[in-house]
């Protein structure tokens, strides 16, 4: 029996995924090369915004004719959306046949020998102890180190769907580091909701990262997502400090505006994120920093999102992105007052974006001339005598180079710079 997953979504979607097919292939499933020799769809799903669960609807909707073909074949929904809407993906006409949430998938085989069903909770503290994810990429991997968030951004629907933050245990993590160093992903990037409040006996996530750069099979150390409210000195320390962390950090401000930041409970202020950023560039002078921004929040003025364009202006992001509010079910800003009309929150989007573009063409072009070192990930799209891989910054570079290249440190200089991908000789 064959399966064929599709993931939407962020990081620690693709990384569920990778756990997901473990189970499957322990199962006696077998990965299927296309959707059409399926005999159980799967569609791991995201509930961020409102988009990304109509697209799934959909894609659910264009594949469900399958069945008139095929009456054994099932479709599955898993993750947030999963967990999310629960039993009203099951009603008559969806074409569903199985919902599962973030936490059941060791449920999964038993669940595949009945005809339909749910496998829900949403009180789980479950972090998948010892399960080998099956890693898809040839060159890099995520290992997930926390599960669940605690800091219920009013926005947010993720602590409603992963649940309260748990971490995975040390041993754990550094047995999946030494194995995918071993396997070739040179490049890892440690994943949770908010890394920086990792905990784990006596091991906070600075220490974390100090004891995997001892790591000798991995190249590079990354993560994502960091709260700014628990980024300390000593973490900006300890990345200072670890030759395998990467000179880069994705930290979201989401609004330039202490009232809005305020509404959005997100825990600190402008100027704390902006002292953050100082102390960061001291430590750390050619470090990159991206970004998540929200455009037309629930009560933001224009003039309070003048106030996040300042902040761009005055951060100079590498990236940022960008997106507008987005009302979602269950979330406390649903029920806030002045909510902006949709058109304005796409118009205060569009210039986000056009600001962004501007500021990270100029940074992309402070680049030309330099000497980078690039981590090659593929052949490039475009030409069979080039590569495309990433810097430290994580900055996407394209060079010359052969398939024996894919998994090397490349050392080139950049000649020419866009706004996303750095051209190398
Ligand atoms: S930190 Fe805030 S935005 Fe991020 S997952 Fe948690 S609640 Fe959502």
């Amino acid at each position: 029996m064959k399966f064929y997953l599709e993931t939407y979504g962020c990081q620690m979607n693709v990384s569920d995924s990778e756990l997901v097919s473990s189970i499957l292939l322990s199962a006696g499933w077998e990965p299927a090369s296309g959707i059409d020799e399926a005999d159980l769809i799967l569609f791991n799903t995201c509930s961020v915004r409102k988009h990304a669960e109509d697209r799934v609807l959909g894609r659910i909707s264009n594949e469900k004719h399958r069945k008139q073909d095929n009456p054994a074949l099932k479709i599955a929904v898993l993750g947030c959306m999963a967990q999310r809407m629960g039993k009203r993906l099951l009603e008559p006409g969806t074409g569903v046949d199985f919902v599962v949430g973030v936490d059941q998938y060791l449920e999964l085989p038993a669940l595949l020998n009945q005809d339909r069903g749910i496998e829900m909770d949403f009180d789980s503290q479950q972090i998948y102890p010892g399960l080998k994810p099956l890693h898809g990429d040839e060159t890099c991997a995520f290992v997930t180190i926390t599960r669940g968030c605690d800091n219920f951004c009013t926005y947010c629907i993720v602590p409603q769907v992963r649940g309260r933050e748990r971490s995975v245990d040390f041993s754990q993590i550094l047995t999946d580091v030494r194995d995918c160093g071993d396997k070739g992903l040179k490049d890892v990037t440690l994943l949770g909701q908010n890394v920086n409040s990792y905990r784990w006996g006596d091991y906070n996530f600075p220490r974390l990262l100090r004891e995997l750069n001892k790591v000798e099979s991995i190249y590079r150390l990354r993560f994502i997502t960091s709260h700014p409210k628990d980024l300390s000195d000593e973490l900006i320390d300890a990345m200072a400090s670890c030759d395998k962390v990467c000179e880069h950090i994705h930290l979201p401000l989401q609004s330039g505006n202490n009232s809005v930041l305020k509404a959005m409970n997100r825990k600190y202020t402008v100027e704390d994120y902006l002292l953050l950023v100082k102390k960061l560039r001291a430590a750390i002078p050619d470090i990159s920093i991206t970004t998540d921004l929200i455009a037309g929040f629930p009560g933001e003025s224009e003039s309070d999102f003048e106030q996040t364009l300042q902040a761009m202006r005055d951060i100079q992001y590498d990236y940022a992105f960008c997106f507008k509010y987005s009302e979602r079910e269950g979330t406390a800003a649903q029920g806030f007052p002045n909510q902006v009309p949709e058109e304005e929150r796409l118009a205060r989007l569009q210039k986000m974006i056009d600001l962004q573009r501007e500021i990270t063409l100029r940074k992309f072009s402070t680049q030309i001339g330099k000497t980078v070192e690039v981590y090659v990930e593929s052949l490039s799209k475009k030409s069979d005598s080039q590569v495309s891989g990433k810097t430290r910054d994580y900055k996407i570079a394209v060079l010359s180079g052969s398939r024996s290249d894919i998994g090397t440190l490349k050392t080139t200089k950049v000649i020419k710079a866009t706004a996303g991908t750095l051209i190398c000789a």
